[in-house]
């Protein structure tokens, strides 16, 4: 049984099934990939019309046309025998399939060629099993055997999963991340595979050729801005989701970021630097936005989520990092300054890529979960407010740091607001 799969656009799809009892094809083919695309379809003798794959960037689209194939209108039982045929690896004799085929039928001579069928009738006669009503065959001058094929649906984004997963919700809501380094740019890619309907992504600096080896953004886009990276990345896998690439800072342009604030349901931070952090500690409080703020401390050996509410009995990042020293732990902020990608001077990169990852994708799922409790769905209620991860725990860390074990997460609960404090007495 031949390996070879068959790509079909849904324009091409469609085509065929508004057609009569036949038509021609035409398609391309990879021989080294065995995998072909129809891109041209007819209604009988009519002239062939093009119903190209897509994207347009498609491998396929640069491969060899090859003319001369065809489509038949068959009865549902034919359709029933290639699921069948499937499964068993099987084929049938040439004849048995030609007397499915009422019109058009074309001898494969000496050599051989690919035929799509339709059946509009296939799911009402056999509900019970999952039958295309579009099939492929490979018709040789002895046998014909079923061929693997992929119909383009309509839509292949996320309304797919509605119904499963609150697609709805997601779309109307808005994120903005700051910081699009190695753990915005994996939060950024997750927060829009899980359908977020619009990202902002802020951050100045441009990829360079040191940060390869841990962002997402490969060597093609070394010079660009971060935030256009990750845009242009997102355009092409997660078409769902739009993106808005701001290259500001989140100090020097405070300002604009506090009107961005206004357009938001939550910020996620993912910046380098004590400074950042509390900047974005802020102005989400007076936003009156929820915060989650994401960074690794101990050289890469811990990763950490805080998530920040403007609730009266909340504090915010200053005041959850006092309360920590107070209970005998360190206050891990002011090593974060001293970080690498921050400024000219570079301390040795620490953490590898995929730790500050998956760091990024907790951080999307914690925002994530934050959005969608809110909207009414509380099988998204978070274990705790702040979550302590075992990167490459280190013995020795007074708590909350003290976790064992790589992989460990630790939920803590939020500590209060601080007498005082200039971020949460109320302005
Ligand atoms: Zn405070």
């Amino acid at each position: 049984m031949t390996d070879l799969l068959v790509l079909v656009p849904n324009s091409a799809a469609q085509r065929i099934r508004d057609g009569g009892q036949w038509g021609q094809i035409t398609y391309k083919a990879s021989d080294t990939d065995n995998v072909g695309a129809v891109i041209a379809v007819s209604h009988g003798n009519d002239p062939i019309l093009p119903a190209a794959i897509q994207p347009k960037t498609h491998f396929l689209s640069s491969a060899d046309s090859r003319a001369g194939h065809r489509w038949y209108r068959v009865p549902p039982e034919l359709h029933l025998l290639w699921w069948h045929l499937r499964k068993i690896r099987g084929g049938l004799k040439l004849d048995g399939f030609k007397s499915s085929i009422d019109a058009g039928w074309m001898s494969p001579g000496g050599g051989s060629y690919l035929a799509l069928t339709v059946s509009a009738d296939v799911h009402t006669s056999y509900p019970e099993v999952d039958i295309p009503d579009i099939a492929a065959w490979y018709v040789t001058p002895t046998a014909v055997e079923p061929v693997d094929l992929d119909v383009q649906a309509p839509d292949q984004g996320i309304q797919q999963l509605a119904g499963h997963w609150p697609v709805a919700d997601l779309a109307m809501t808005s994120v903005l991340v700051v910081g699009a380094g190695s753990i915005g740019g994996a939060a950024a890619h997750a927060l829009a595979t899980y359908g977020l309907g619009r990202l902002i992504l802020l951050d100045p600096d441009r990829l360079l050729g040191r940060n390869l080896v841990r962002h997402l953004g490969d060597a093609r886009y070394v010079g660009q801005r971060k935030v256009d990276v990750l845009k242009r990345q997102l355009s092409d896998l997660r078409p769902d989701t739009t993106v808005e690439a701001l290259p500001l800072d989140v100090i020097g342009d405070a300002d604009r970021v506090r009107a961005l604030l206004r357009r938001v349901h939550l910020v996620l931070c993912a910046a380098d630097g004590v400074a950042p952090r509390r900047v974005v500690s802020h102005l989400a409080r007076r936003a009156n936005r929820d915060a989650v703020l994401a960074c690794v401390l101990e050289d890469g050996g811990l990763g950490e989520i805080i998530r920040l509410r403007p609730w009266l009995d909340r504090g915010c990042l200053v005041c959850q990092r006092e309360a920590l020293v107070e209970d005998g732990a360190i206050d891990p902020e002011p090593a974060l300054d001293a970080d690498y990608g921050t400024g000219t001077t570079h301390r040795p990169m620490t953490a590898v890529g995929s730790d500050l990852h998956l760091v990024g994708q907790l951080a999307a799922k914690v925002s994530v979960a934050t959005l969608l409790e809110r909207r009414g769905h509380p099988d998204q209620t978070l274990a705790g407010e702040h979550g302590v991860i075992g990167l490459r725990p280190q013995p020795g860390l007074a708590p909350p740091f003290d976790v064992e074990g790589s992989a460990a997460i630790r939920w803590l609960p939020a500590k209060p607001p601080r007498p005082g404090c200039p971020t949460c007495e109320p302005a």
